[in-house]
């Protein structure tokens, strides 16, 4: 007798009509009609099941501060980073730590079950670290939530960051930051990267930077990066985040740089949604786009992950948790519209950015942690074109989430009296 059994599955794979079998909060079985019995059975109705979606780039410090102390009016970059300022002071612990769980209850909901997010630890109270801190142990039981120590006013730049830096990570912050682009000069952003990547791997750490958040064709820190990755041999530890220069650089040197990624084993996490809004600001018409290469990336082997990066803070005042919703946005600004490119944009919300998690069991596999997540669609193209309606969100076998279909009761005479928008 297992625990549970969802029967009738289609996978994102392409396998179909696929049963899954749970015992002790690990997936047991993957076959067409498992002849096993079950505590408790869903019928799936062939519908997917894909494991948890997975967040590679957060900022759970902010998130849900829209608003306070008052509203980003002119939704620019540089009116959020103020609106930051002037909230850090008025920031307490409590209210940060109820922001964070409020959020993470729209994950569950969302299917989120994994999430990057990075910390800013330029204060000398740490007061978003040990809030966090305490946020990343109360929701274990349902979310791997990964800390990244962000030195948001950057590490060099700003006063004595490099040493509470140090000590978010003595506390327990599980992955070294950076922000190389933020450093005064192109020489000091390059220092930034040596400096904390030497710190990572002293200490053993993964290293996800954000690194080239403009649109300067000139801004290369992620050649410096994954430099250092080979000679720390830091290989398959290190991302870098949103990477948005890469939009405007010179062709020529792309075809340098993507093999230099590759060959250093660095992964790229692009956040479609807050760069289609904040690159090319200073452009007129035609504007860039600002999105990384995300095809080319993948094209040259290298890992691609999509981030929310940002809900309802002072840089983006909308945003639900819905990583279907990233993956829309990213697909668009991609233009990648083939069907193996979409399935792609489907795997960097999900396996993609579990494994530049490292998240170990993950996946619809026997010996597999059983977390999985039954959408209302039949494959990972549906999924996204619907932004699907996560029919049951299960972690360690256990369901935690459960909402009613999406579907419409129409009044039209001689038309059916439902729709579901599915083909
Ligand atoms: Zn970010």
């Amino acid at each position: 007798m297992l625990d549970l059994i969802v029967r009738h599955c289609n996978l994102p794979d392409g396998r179909q009509n696929v049963d899954v079998g749970v015992q002790a909060g690990r997936i047991t079985a993957v076959q067409t009609a498992l002849p096993a019995q079950a505590a408790q059975e869903l019928d799936a109705h062939g519908q997917l099941l894909t494991p948890p979606f997975v967040d590679a780039h957060f900022h759970m410090d902010a998130t849900l501060s829209h608003g306070l102390p008052r509203v980003n009016q002119s939704g620019t970059l540089l009116e959020g980073i103020a609106l930051w300022g002037e909230l850090k002071p008025q920031l307490t612990q409590d209210a940060l730590v109820d922001r964070a769980m409020a959020y993470c209850d729209w994950a569950v909901a969302k299917g989120l079950l994994a999430i990057r997010t990075h910390v800013d630890v330029c204060d000398e109270r740490l007061l978003a670290v040990e809030a966090l801190l305490h946020v990343r142990e109360r929701v274990k039981p349902y979310i791997d939530l990964q800390l990244v120590a962000f030195p948001q006013d950057g590490v060099l730049r700003s006063p004595g960051a490099l040493n509470h830096l140090k000590r978010a990570l003595d506390r327990g912050v599980d992955v070294g930051g950076g922000i190389p682009h933020f450093e005064r000069t192109m020489s000091q952003g390059a220092e930034s990267v040596r400096i904390l990547c030497e710190e990572a791997a002293q200490r053993g750490l993964r290293v996800d930077m954000h690194c080239d958040e403009s649109d300067d064709p000139l801004s290369r820190h992620i050649e410096t990066l994954a430099f250092e990755t080979q000679r720390l041999g830091l290989q398959g530890r290190v991302a870098g985040s949103h990477l948005t220069s890469m939009h405007s650089m010179d062709n020529y040197y792309v075809s340098k740089l993507l093999p230099l990624m590759k060959e250093a084993g660095v992964a790229a996490i692009a956040n479609p949604l807050i760069n289609i809004t904040l690159q090319g600001r200073h452009d007129a018409y035609p504007k860039r786009r600002g999105m990384t290469r995300v095809p080319e990336l993948l094209a040259a082997g290298v890992p691609v992950a999509f981030g929310h990066d940002c809900v309802m803070d002072p840089w983006y005042s909308l945003g639900s948790g819905d990583m279907l919703e990233v993956a829309h946005m990213g697909l668009h600004v991609a233009q990648m519209t083939g069907q193996a490119a979409m399935r792609q944009c489907f795997e960097a919300v999900t396996t993609a950015p579990a494994g530049i998690l490292g998240l170990d069991g993950y996946g619809i596999a026997p010996g597999c942690h059983a977390d999985f997540v039954l959408l209302q669609a039949a494959d990972p193209i549906e999924a996204i074109r619907l932004r699907a309606t996560r029919l049951a969100v299960v972690r360690r076998g256990q369901v935690l989430s459960l909402t009613p279909p999406n579907t419409a009761r129409l009044n039209l005479p001689g038309r059916p009296a439902q729709v579901d928008f599915r083909r």
